[in-house]
C-alpha cells in the first residue's frame, strides 16, 4: 500500500501479520500493520515491551525464526517484495541496501574477531576484495561514527558499550544503505552516551540520506529525532503521524498515557502518571478495543467494537472517539500534548 503522504517510498509494509505458534496457543504479535517509509525519512516506532514492535522489525528485515511466522501481508523494499526471497537473495540485500542494528552490539558482534576482521568479512561477502579498498572503507566508516581507526585492531570486549554500538552503526554504513533498521540501539547506554549516539545517528542520516526505522520504548529519546512516529499497542498501530503533531496533540488515549509517563526537562514540574494495568497477553486479546481495560475514557462501545484506524488531519488513530461516521459527531479535541518534546 503506497501512502500518498510519503513521496519516494523506500519501504512499503502492507497488512503485515506475524504469529508465534506456542504450546499454549497462537499469539499474534503483529496484526495487520501497514506503513511506508520515504527516502531519507526517520520513522520512530514506540510502545511498551511486548507490543510487537521488535517482532515487526524482525519481520521487515526477514529475520524471523520459528516459532514466529508471517501470516499475511507484504514487505516491499525499493519496489521488490522481500517476502519469499531466498536466503542468498536476502543476504545480497542486507548490508548493501538495508542494514540492521540490534539492541545489543555485544550479541551482534563476534567476540573472537577484531572489529576490522568483521568489517572485512562483510565487505568481502559483498564483492569488495582489494585489501587497500577494504582498509580505506573500514577506516572511513569508523571515523564517521567518531572512533579512531586504530580500533579496527580492537576486539569487542576492549571497547566501551557506547563504542561497540558505534562500531555496529559503522558496520551498517559500510555500503551506505538506503534503509537502516534499529532496534533500541541505545538502550544499554547511560543517558549522556544515548544522547550523543542519537545525535550522531541523525547527523549521519541527514548527510547520507538513508531512511531509518528506530524502535524504542523511550518517547523522550525519539521526540527530537524522528520525522514521523508510529505508536503500537498489542500488535496494532494505535496512532501514526508527524512526530511534532503526535507530541503536541496526541489523539489516542494510549499515546497520551505514554507522554504523561515520561518526565519533562522543561516547564512546570508535574507528577508522572503511569498507565494503569499492563498490556494484554497477545494469546488472549480482549474483545473490542484492545486498550479498553486500561483506557481512562473508555465508553460502552469500547468493550464490544474493535476500532478501525481513522484518518484525522493527516494522522491515523485507532480509537472510537474518532469514528465520526458512527457517532455523527465532529472530531473530539486532542487530549493535550507536550510542548517540551
Ligand atoms: Fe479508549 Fe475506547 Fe478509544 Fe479504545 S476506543 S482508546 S477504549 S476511547
Amino acid at each position: 500500500m503506497s501512502d500518498p503522504h510519503v513521496p519516494e517510498p523506500v519501504l512499503e509494509v502492507s497488512g503485515l501479520s506475524v504469529e508465534y505458534v506456542l504450546d499454549r496457543g497462537v499469539a499474534r504479535a503483529v496484526d495487520d500493520v501497514s506503513f511506508t517509509v520515504g527516502r531519507g525519512e526517520f520513522l520512530g516506532i514506540v510502545g511498551e515491551s511486548g507490543c510487537g514492535k521488535s517482532t515487526l522489525l524482525f519481520a521487515v528485515a526477514q529475520l524471523l525464526a520459528p516459532p514466529a511466522r508471517v501470516e499475511a501481508g507484504s514487505v516491499r523494499f525499493k519496489g521488490t517484495s522481500l517476502v519469499g526471497l531466498t536466503d542468498k537473495q536476502l543476504a545480497a540485500t542486507r548490508w548493501r541496501d538495508l542494514s540492521v542494528v540490534m539492541q545489543s552490539a555485544m550479541n551482534a558482534l563476534n567476540p573472537v574477531k577484531s572489529i576490522g576482521a568483521q568489517f572485512k568479512d562483510a565487505l568481502r561477502a559483498h564483492g569488495v576484495r582489494r585489501s587497500d579498498e577494504i582498509a580505506a572503507r573500514s577506516a572511513e566508516v569508523l571515523r564517521m561514527v567518531g572512533i579512531d581507526p586504530a580500533h579496527l585492531r580492537s576486539y569487542p570486549h576492549q571497547l566501551s558499550g557506547g563504542m561497540r554500538q558505534r562500531a555496529m552503526i559503522a558496520m551498517a554504513m559500510l555500503f551506505t544503505p538506503d534503509l537502516v533498521i534499529m532496534d533500541e540501539p541505545t538502550s544499554a547506554l547511560d543517558v549522556v552516551a544515548q544522547r550523543s549516539l542519537m545525535v550522531q545517528i541523525k547527523e549521519l542520516q541527514e548527510a547520507y540520506r538513508f531512511a531509518v526505522i528506530f524502535v524504542t520504548h523511550d518517547m523522550s529519546l525519539i521526540s527530537h529525532f524522528s520525522d514521523r512516529l508510529m505508536v503500537m499497542y498489542a500488535g496494532q498501530v494505535s496512532e501514526l503521524g508527524a512526530t511534532r503533531t503526535v507530541f503536541d496533540a496526541p489523539r489516542h488515549p494510549y499515546t497520551q498515557g505514554l507522554l504523561d509517563a515520561f518526565p519533562s526537562i522543561r516547564g512546570a514540574k508535574v507528577p508522572l502518571k503511569g498507565i494503569p494495568g499492563s498490556p494484554p497477553n497477545l494469546a488472549m486479546i480482549p474483545n473490542g478495543c484492545r486498550f479498553h481495560p486500561r483506557c481512562p475514557v473508555a465508553f460502552d462501545r469500547c468493550s464490544v467494537e474493535a476500532p478501525d484506524l481513522y484518518e484525522q488531519d493527516g494522522s491515523l488513530v485507532r480509537c472510537l472517539l474518532y469514528d465520526d461516521a458512527a457517532s455523527g459527531s465532529s472530531s473530539p479535541a486532542p487530549t493535550g500534548g507536550r510542548a517540551d518534546a
